[in-house]
């Protein structure tokens, strides 16, 4: 393993699943749903399949009918224009999306600013590019930015800043006055802006505003989001990027030599999810929303200090209260004391000190299996 990439070994959600497994634990760890999406979105696939579409090599961009769902989507939701041939592509998943518009973008020696605790991939993928990453580190109990700090950390040599809203894993989504001082710095300071939006459609509190919507940040915005999470089919790993068209080509030039093309009859199937009525997206949020409460309820019970996520599926709680102050032993230790797993937060820190009495539990299960964990969990005391 090169020098790079020493530091980064197994991902934590790799390493607590298995735990899970051998332990016959519940695992609300790593981010998949116990249940599968729309029942009509996996026959769509089936369709697919069975009509020999995308069975062979779809087009490199992603098939037409995908590239103009997801500028539809865009347009619909949030009255963003992009054009289908241009200013859309397809990855295998936002990994892929990440990992592409890293090594397109940055020169080895750039710095990117991305918040801490940060989705482990940003990491990874920064360092694979030869960059430099550059924490901005959110603070229990709001996890806001401090923009005044954000400021000072721009530097000449910063290239570009990384965000995520709704964010994994601290469920903080930014409010507008937050973007709108992001972009202002951006645009002040000409920098390129990615921005990871994969838990768009579930924010509880408030809405989710993509920052490419913002004045002077069309242009220097790279948007990514993906199917996995808003459809609950994270096998698919159907994932793509919104973009201007210079940006888009330039990550569709790595993307050609990651993957090539990403599977194709899924990407018909997704393309007809992106075309689902509000009905679907409202009632997801809906029922996310009343798990999150559930699980807080549960986890407060069990006598955790919860931090209340405004999105995604993750509530980040304190360990403090329990008696503990290592997440990772705690996490380690807890299939044997009470058949759950858990996430440590602190592996998404650089300093280990910052995260280390947090741990993130998802709530995209079913109600009896959430239930039966926090009972579980209530018996630590
Ligand atoms: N970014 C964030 C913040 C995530 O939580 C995840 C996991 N869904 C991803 C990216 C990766 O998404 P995908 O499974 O589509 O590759
Ligand atoms: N995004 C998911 C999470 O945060 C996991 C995806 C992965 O395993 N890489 O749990």
């Amino acid at each position: 393993l090169n020098r790079r990439l020493t530091e980064f070994g197994t991902t934590i959600f790799a390493e607590m699943s298995a735990l899970a497994a051998r332990t016959g634990s519940i695992n609300l760890g790593q981010g998949f749903p116990d249940t599968d999406g729309p029942d009509e979105i996996r026959e769509a696939a089936v369709r697919a399949l069975r009509e020999g579409k995308g069975n062979q090599y779809p087009p490199g961009p992603g098939v037409p009918e995908l590239r103009a769902a997801i500028s539809e989507h865009q347009q619909r939701f949030y009255d963003l224009p992009f054009d289908p041939e241009t200013e859309v592509l397809v990855t295998a998943g936002a990994t892929e999306a990440i990992a592409a518009t890293m090594l397109a973008l940055l020169e080895p020696g750039d710095e990117v600013i991305a918040f801490e605790p940060f989705y482990d991939s940003y990491a990874a993928c920064i360092a694979m590019a030869g960059a430099k990453r550059v924490p901005l580190t959110l603070h229990a109990p709001s996890f806001r930015p401090d923009l005044d700090e954000l400021r000072a950390k721009i530097t000449p040599q910063t290239r570009l800043l990384l965000l995520n809203t709704p964010h994994n894993p601290t469920g903080m989504v930014l409010s507008a006055e937050e973007q709108d001082a992001i972009a202002a710095l951006a645009v002040e300071h000409d920098l390129l802006v990615v921005t990871d939006e994969v838990y768009e459609h579930l924010v509880y509190e408030g809405t989710h505003r993509p920052i490419a919507a913002l004045p002077g940040m069309r242009e220097r915005t790279v948007s990514i989001s993906s199917a996995g999470k808003t459809f609950s089919f994270t096998g698919w790993k159907v994932g793509w990027v919104t973009a201007n068209g210079p940006l888009v080509a330039a990550v569709r030039t790595a993307k050609q030599y990651l993957t090539y093309v990403s599977s194709g009859p899924f990407q018909y199937a997704i393309a007809e999810a992106l075309r689902l009525p509000d009905s679907y997206f409202d009632g997801f949020r809906a029922d996310l929303r009343r798990k999150r409460d559930l699980l807080g309820d549960g986890l407060r019970a069990a006598g955790f200090e919860v931090y209340q996520p405004q999105g995604t599926y993750f509530i980040t709680a304190d360990i403090t209260p329990l008696g503990e102050k290592d997440a990772y032993a705690f996490c380690r230790a807890l299939p044997e004391r009470c058949g759950v797993v858990a996430i440590p937060n602190s592996v998404f820190y650089d300093d280990p000190d910052a995260g280390r009495s947090q741990v993130r539990f998802t709530f995209c299960k079913r109600d009896d299996v959430l239930d039966e964990a926090t009972s579980r969990l209530q018996r630590l005391a």
